[in-house]
C-alpha cells in the first residue's frame, strides 16, 4: 500500500437527513460507526440551555425541543432566503429561518438562553465536525483530509458553501464529488469491466431524489445525464403519513394537532419508524403516549395504504428515470445495471415499480444503499492522497455541466461556449472581437441556459475587459476561456492579445443558484420554445455570416488599398458598398435568416470578383 504513514483521508456523505463517514484502511473501505454504534448519523444539531448536541443525541432531543433542533441544512446551503423553494421549506420547519445579510438565510435558535443565528454552512460544519470526530475516535489519530459529496445538481454556490462548511469544521477538503459518482465508484470496484456499461443510479434518500446515468469503461466513470427532484424523498412519505394520522385524530378525537409543533414532531418520528417497518411487514402499528391533551394515540397502517398515500410520489420517481434516459438519448434496454442507493430504496413498491419500468430487469442491490456514497468518497479520498492500491490509483472520474454556459453577444444572442453535458473539469477557449471602431472595452455577460436569447437564460455574472488597443471593429483578437475545475467551480477570463490586458471572474453566488427543479423548469421551457429558438439561432447564424463577410471584406480592402494592390476606383466603390451594408445591418437587426442570407449572396456576387481580381494581382 502506498502512502503509508500518512494520516488517513476520509470520505463523508453529507446527507440531507443522514451522514456517513468511511475510510480506506487495510486495503479496503471501512464504514465508521458512531459512538452509538450506528453506521449513519442524523444530520441534525440541537441547541440546549447548557450544551449543543449533534447526530443521534440531537435527533432524540428533537421532540422535546423542536424549535431549537435544526435539520435539513442541506436544503438551505448556498441558497438565498427569497428563493421560492426556501420559502416553501421554511413553512414546514419547526425552527425559525430569517433573511440575513445579502438575502442569506439564517437559522434562529435559542442557545444557552441567548438568541443566536447560524448560516446553513455553520450547521453543516457542525455535522461535519461530528463526522470528523467519529473518524478520529475510530482511527485513534487526528484526521484532516476529506472528500465530501454533494448532489449532482448542486450548483457552484451550493458546492462552494459545502466546501466552506468543511473548512469551518477544520477539514482540508480535498475535493467535492457528486453523490452518484461516489456510489458508482463503490459499485465499479466490484464490477470492473472492459466493455462499456451503462449504469443507472437511482438514489432516493430522505430529502432528495437523484437519478444519474453513468457510463463505466475500465476505470473511467462518466456522468451522462442527471435528473430528479431536490424535494422528493423519505420525508415526503413521512409527511403523507403524518397528514393521514392528523386527519384520523381529528375524526376520532375531534382534536386538531396540525399546529402543535411538538406533537407533530413526535408523530413524524413515529411515522418514520412505521414506514421502515412497512418495508418488511405488511402491517404495522403506531403508538404514542400522551401525544396531545392526554391522548394516547394508537393506530395501524397497512403497506397497501402506505403505498396508496404515496403512489403519485413513487410515480414521479419513475417519471424522472424516463427523463434521465431521454436526456442521454438512451433506450431503457441499453441500461446494463440499475443500482439502488439511498435509504428510501428499501421501500418494496419503489423497487417493484422501477423493476417493472425496466421490463422486469433484476435491480442491483449489491451495495449498501445507506453507505455507498461514503464508500465511494473514501475511495476517492485514498485516490487523491495516494493511499489506496493500484486499482484505486487508476480511477479517473468525470462529471458534466448540467446546463450550457455562454456569453451574451450583440443583439442578445446566447453564444454557447460550454455546451450542456460537457465533461468537467474542462477548459474551453473562444475568440471574440469588438463591434465598433476604436472600441477599447468589452462587457462580458456570462449566462447559463438553453435559450437562444441570452436574456432568457440565467445571468451568472458580468465583467468588463478594458484597455483594448484601439482598432477598427472586428480586428482586435480577444481570447476568452471558460475554466471549470473538478469541484464544478467556473472561472471566466478574457484577454486582449495585443495589449495582454486581461480580466477574469469567478462565478460565485450571483443569481445562478439553481436547484434541480429549477434546471428542470428551464429545460422544459427550452423544449417548449424549441422551434422559436431554432428560428432565432438560424437568424443569428445567418446574420453573423453576413457580418463576418462584410467586416472581413473591409479588412481586405483596407489592406489591399494600402499596398496598392486594389485599384483606387474599385476600392472606393467597395468602401462605399461596405458603408451601405453596415447601415443596412443597423436597420435590419432582427430580419429573418433568409433575408440575411440573400443579402450576403447579393454582396458576394458584387464583391467576390473584385476581391479575386486583387488577390491575383
Ligand atoms: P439522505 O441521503 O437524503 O440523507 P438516506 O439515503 O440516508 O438520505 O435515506 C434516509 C431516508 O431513508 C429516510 O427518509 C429514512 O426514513 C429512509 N429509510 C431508511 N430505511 C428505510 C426503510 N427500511 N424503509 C423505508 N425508508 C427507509
Ligand atoms: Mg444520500
Amino acid at each position: 500500500m502506498s502512502g503509508k504513514g500518512k494520516t488517513p483521508a476520509i470520505g463523508i456523505d453529507l446527507g440531507t437527513t443522514y451522514s456517513c463517514v468511511a475510510v480506506w484502511r487495510h486495503d479496503r473501505v471501512e464504514i465508521i460507526p458512531n459512538d452509538q454504534g450506528n453506521r449513519i448519523t442524523p444530520s441534525c444539531v440541537a441547541f440546549k440551555e447548557t450544551q449543543r448536541l449533534i447526530g443521534d443525541a440531537a435527533m432524540n432531543a428533537a421532540a422535546a425541543n423542536p424549535t431549537n433542533t435544526v435539520f435539513d441544512a442541506k436544503r438551505l446551503i448556498g441558497r438565498r432566503f427569497s428563493d421560492p423553494l426556501v420559502q416553501k421549506d421554511v413553512m414546514h420547519w419547526p425552527f425559525k429561518v430569517v433573511s440575513g445579510h445579502e438575502d442569506k438565510p439564517m437559522i434562529v435558535v435559542t442557545y444557552k438562553d441567548e438568541e443566536k443565528q447560524f448560516a446553513a454552512e455553520e450547521i453543516s460544519s457542525m455535522v461535519l465536525t461530528k463526522m470528523k470526530e467519529i473518524a478520529e475516535a475510530f482511527l485513534g489519530v487526528q484526521v484532516k483530509d476529506a472528500v465530501i459529496t454533494v448532489p449532482a445538481y448542486f450548483n457552484d454556490s451550493q458546492r462552494r458553501a459545502t466546501r466552506d462548511a468543511g473548512t469551518i469544521s477544520g477539514l482540508n477538503v480535498l475535493r467535492i464529488i457528486v453523490e452518484p459518482t461516489a456510489a458508482a465508484i463503490a459499485y465499479g470496484l466490484d464490477k470492473k469491466s472492459s466493455v462499456e456499461r451503462n449504469v443507472l443510479i437511482f438514489d432516493l434518500g430522505g430529502g432528495t431524489f437523484d437519478v444519474s446515468l453513468l457510463t463505466m469503461f475500465d476505470n473511467v466513470i462518466k456522468v451522462k445525464s442527471t435528473a430528479g427532484d431536490t424535494h422528493l424523498g423519505g420525508e415526503d412519505f413521512d409527511n403523507r403519513m403524518v397528514n393521514y394520522f392528523v386527519d384520523e385524530i381529528l375524526r376520532k378525537y375531534k382534536k386538531d394537532i396540525s399546529s402543535t409543533r411538538r406533537a407533530l414532531r413526535r408523530l413524524k418520528t413515529a411515522c418514520e419508524r412505521l414506514k421502515r417497518n412497512l418495508s418488511f411487514m405488511a402491517h404495522s402499528t403506531i403508538e404514542i403516549d400522551c401525544l396531545y391533551n392526554g391522548i394516547d394515540f394508537e393506530s395501524k397502517l397497512s403497506r397497501a395504504k402506505f403505498e396508496e398515500l404515496n403512489m403519485d410520489l413513487f410515480q414521479e420517481c419513475v417519471g424522472h428515470v424516463e427523463k434521465c434516459l431521454q436526456d442521454a438519448k438512451m433506450d431503457k434496454k441499453s441500461i446494463h445495471d440499475v443500482v439502488l442507493v439511498g435509504g428510501s430504496t428499501r421501500i418494496p413498491k419503489v423497487q417493484q415499480m422501477l423493476q417493472d419500468f425496466f421490463n422486469g430487469k433484476e435491480l442491483c442491490k449489491c451495495i449498501h444503499p445507506d453507505e455507498a456514497v461514503a464508500f465511494g468518497a473514501a475511495v476517492q479520498a485514498a485516490n487523491l492522497t495516494g493511499q489506496g492500491n493500484q486499482e484505486i490509483q487508476d480511477l479517473v472520474l468525470w462529471d458534466v455541466t448540467p446546463l450550457s454556459l455562454g456569453v451574451g453577444v450583440t443583439d442578445d444572442e446566447m453564444y454557447i461556449v460550454v455546451p450542456r453535458n460537457t465533461t468537467v473539469p474542462s477548459k474551453t477557449e473562444k475568440r471574440f472581437t469588438t463591434r465598433f471602431d476604436n472600441q477599447t472595452a468589452v462587457t462580458f455577460s456570462v449566462y447559463e441556459g438553453e435559450r437562444a436569447r441570452a436574456s432568457d437564460n440565467i445571468l451568472l455574472g458580468t465583467f468588463v475587459l478594458s484597455g483594448i488597443a484601439p482598432a477598427p471593429s472586428y480586428v482586435p483578437k480577444l481570447k476568452v476561456w471558460f475554466d471549470i475545475d473538478c469541484n464544478g467551480i467556473l472561472i471566466v477570463s478574457a484577454k486582449d492579445e495585443k495589449t495582454s490586458n486581461a480580466k477574469s471572474i469567478v462565478i460565485n453566488n450571483v443569481k445562478g443558484m439553481l436547484s434541480k427543479d429549477e434546471i428542470g423548469i428551464l429545460l422544459e421551457e427550452a423544449e417548449r420554445f424549441k422551434s422559436e429558438d431554432e428560428e432565432l439561432k438560424n437568424m443569428f447564424k445567418a446574420k453573423n455570416l453576413l457580418e463576418q463577410y462584410v467586416y472581413s471584406t473591409r479588412a481586405i480592402v483596407m489592406n489591399k488599398k494600402h499596398t496598392l494592390q486594389l485599384p483606387l476606383t474599385d476600392a472606393e466603390k467597395i468602401e462605399d458598398d461596405i458603408r451601405c451594408a453596415t447601415r443596412w445591418l443597423e436597420e435590419h437587426k432582427f430580419a429573418g435568416a433568409d433575408v440575411f442570407e440573400d443579402k450576403r449572396k447579393e454582396l458576394e456576387s458584387m464583391w467576390n470578383p473584385i476581391i479575386t481580381k486583387c488577390t491575383t494581382f
